[in-house]
């Protein structure tokens, strides 16, 4: 299997059989603009020291400063963080705000962390890269394994450092500490609103039968979100294992009883299904919202939903791409589905800078605009380009870096 950025570049590869932009756009397009590995020395409860790996991937800053999360994981690598990075330039241009795309991260797993070593890696990580951070330089977020308390951690460090009191430089805080309302449900509520601007188009029923992979910030959300809207949740599942229920899940309920026990399976009324299963099951829409390369060449002859929505960042690899394609399957792709997370992080960057704080209508309003206005825009360039939505994404999206790059 291809790594994540050499998939990234096969996408953008494929964008240059469609579409003919300058040697010297693709030459740009094909590299970070800074790619920055730090060592974070973190002194351990147990008085030992202890040395993480961390990163950041600085990739394209035409459209405004660079953008995009820190992810904590134990195979957080720099090829991973350069491929995410890459598709948050994307995303930034698909969601038409003015912000470049980055990506951060750790190589740790944070639940081996006590609070306090996590509170301390989360500070050394802004002491090595606090001087090329800002709010018109780079603007990272919360990802996976990171959180809110993490993101106002950092954000304290780099006041404390620069002595900038905007506290623009990091979104995804806490409410108290400058964050938006309406960031925690932002990925998984853009992605409704994308859907439901699509739906009539790609054929699909007014109540559909939905599967989710991932009970994270995403996965969790989306799910309450699409049973809010009448839609039928069957099938989800977390690292440790699936449930489906025929009949759909109570995701508020199921919401409960995940906190209550640590684990999905054994819900009242629902059988326990592996992974690569619920992957499988027949229904209208298919929603990977866990972790990138979960849908290949290997797995997706066998997919049988009539629409995938790419919530997670790089679920489908480009081979997987392409026999969906065949099948007929569309798939709404992440750099579109995903990018109400961005889009309300940039929501937050403007308040921040304006100090101002929206009420949650006005963000979920504005949020509202953007999505419908982005998925549309896409279906079109899509339809005009005699292509897929990930292309038509990624074109529209080029366009628009390139137009400001001139
Ligand atoms: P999270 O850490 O909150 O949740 C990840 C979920 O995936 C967890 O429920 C975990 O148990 C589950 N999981 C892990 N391995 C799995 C497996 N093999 N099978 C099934 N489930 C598995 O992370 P998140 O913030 O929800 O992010 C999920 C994805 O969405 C990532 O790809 C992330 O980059 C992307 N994303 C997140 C945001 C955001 O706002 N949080 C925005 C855009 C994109």
């Amino acid at each position: 299997m291809k790594n994540p950025f050499e998939n990234a570049m096969a996408q953008l590869a494929k964008v240059a059989q469609i579409k003919n932009f300058d040697r010297e756009f693709w030459a740009r397009m094909s590299v970070p603009d800074r790619d920055v590995r730090i060592s974070i020395p973190v002194k351990m409860d147990n008085g030992t020291l202890q040395i993480f790996e961390g990163y950041r991937v600085e990739y394209n800053n035409t459209l405004g400063p660079y953008k995009g999360g820190i992810r904590y994981h134990p195979d957080t690598e720099i090829n991973e963080v350069k491929a995410l990075a890459f598709w948050m330039t994307i995303k930034c241009a698909v969601a038409n705000i003015p912000m470049g795309g980055g990506k951060g991260g750790i190589t740790v797993d944070p639940k081996k962390l006590s609070k306090g070593e996590l509170e301390r890696l989360s500070r050394g990580w802004v002491r090595r890269l606090y001087d090329i951070l800002g709010p018109h330089k780079d603007v990272p977020a919360p990802d996976v394994n990171t959180t809110p308390e993490i993101m106002a951690w950092m954000s304290d460090e780099f006041e404390k450092l620069s002595g900038d009191k905007t506290r623009a430089t990091f979104t995804g805080k806490p409410i108290d500490k400058g964050g938006s309302e309406g960031r925690g449900p932002a990925t998984g509520l853009g992605g409704f609103y994308v859907f439901d601007s699509l739906r009539a188009q790609l054929g699909l029923p007014e109540k559909c039968k939905v599967v989710v992979q991932g009970f994270g910030n995403v996965g969790n959300n989306a799910a309450q979100i699409f049973t809010e809207h009448g839609h039928t949740v069957v099938a989800i599942s977390d690292s440790k294992g699936g449930i489906y229920n025929e009949n759909g899940l109570d995701i508020k309920k199921l919401t409960e009883y995940k906190k209550a026990t640590g684990s999905l399976s054994n819900f009242l009324g629902s059988k326990t299904i592996i992974n690569e299963e619920l992957l499988k099951l027949e229904c209208d829409l298919l929603i990977p919202a866990a972790f990138e390369n979960v849908i290949t060449d290997t797995n997706a002859p066998n997919i049988k939903a009539k629409v995938i929505m790419e919530l997670a960042n790089g679920p489908i690899t480009p081979e997987a791409d392409e026999i969906l394609f065949q099948k007929g399957i569309v798939v709404i792709p992440d750099v579109l589905a995903n990018s109400g997370g961005v889009t309300v992080s940039y929501f937050e960057w403007d308040q921040n800078l304006k100090n101002e704080h929206w009420s949650e209508k006005e963000v979920f309003d504005k949020l509202l605009l953007l999505m419908n206005d982005a998925a549309q825009k896409i279906f079109k360039k899509a339809k005009e380009n005699k292509t897929h939505l990930r292309m038509g994404a990624f074109i529209l999206a080029l366009e628009r870096i390139k137009t400001d790059m001139k």
